[in-house]
């Protein structure tokens, strides 16, 4: 089960990857934790993507995807694996398609999580957080008994940068412009299996579910 979950910020794709590593045995690989371990491990490919980090610079194709290789050889691999966030751009998906060849593997899905844009906007930005305590309300879907104040704290509300709605309109551009050209790749690959998020958690997975378990 080689799978890639896909999606845009606020499809709730977090969630899914949960239900998707409590229901099957395949470890979730996100790129960020991936980075982490290998930096931690100290592994040679891992201070080489140090030293670029350390710069603050991009890490390049060639480490990335030789952290990649080295995180799907580990034995907990061996009945597939849930990537997230990885791969980014054409070159990358390229490449792992090699690297997966290599291993006699394929991708045999690309989960994408589609919600329209105006729903995303929604959902996002009505994020308030506590200043205090960091928990995340939603002025309509998860509102708190008092305005502007944390149930658990007691702490003030703030609407993050990151949740403001001009914010969210320029991170869903820029999500789409890096993202259409991989989906396009995916859907000429016949791996491309997009999943209607507009609904209740629950109901995605069912959909999610149907589809992994179609790969037998
Ligand atoms: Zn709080």
């Amino acid at each position: 089960m080689n799978i890639i979950l896909m999606g845009p910020p606020g499809a709730g794709k977090g969630t899914q990857a949960e239900k998707i590593k409590a229901t099957y045995p395949i470890p979730h690989i996100s790129t960020g934790d991936m980075f982490r371990e290998a930096v931690a491990k100290g592994t040679p490919l891992g201070l080489e993507a140090k030293k670029y980090m350390d710069e603050g610079r991009l890490v390049p194709d060639e480490v990335t995807i030789g952290i990649v290789e080295e995180r799907l050889a580990q034995p907990d691999c061996a009945k597939g694996f849930l990537l997230d966030g990885f791969p980014r751009t054409i070159a990358q998906a390229e490449a792992l398609d090699r690297v997966l060849s290599e291993m006699g593997k394929k991708i045999e899905a690309a989960v994408n999580i589609s919600v329209p844009d105006e729903i995303l906007i929604e959902r996002m930005s009505g994020r308030v957080t506590c200043k205090e305590c960091k928990t995340v309300y939603h002025v309509k879907f998860n509102p708190p008994a008092k305005e502007g104040v944390c149930d658990k704290c007691g702490g003030e509300l703030i609407v993050r940068s990151d949740d403001r709605g001009d914010t969210v309109k320029k991170r869903l551009a820029v999500y789409h412009e890096q993202t259409n050209p991989l989906l396009d790749y995916y859907d000429r690959s016949g791996v491309l299996c997009n999943i209607d998020g507009d609904r209740s958690a629950d109901l995605v997975f069912e959909d999610i579910k149907k589809v992994l378990e179609n790969l037998g």
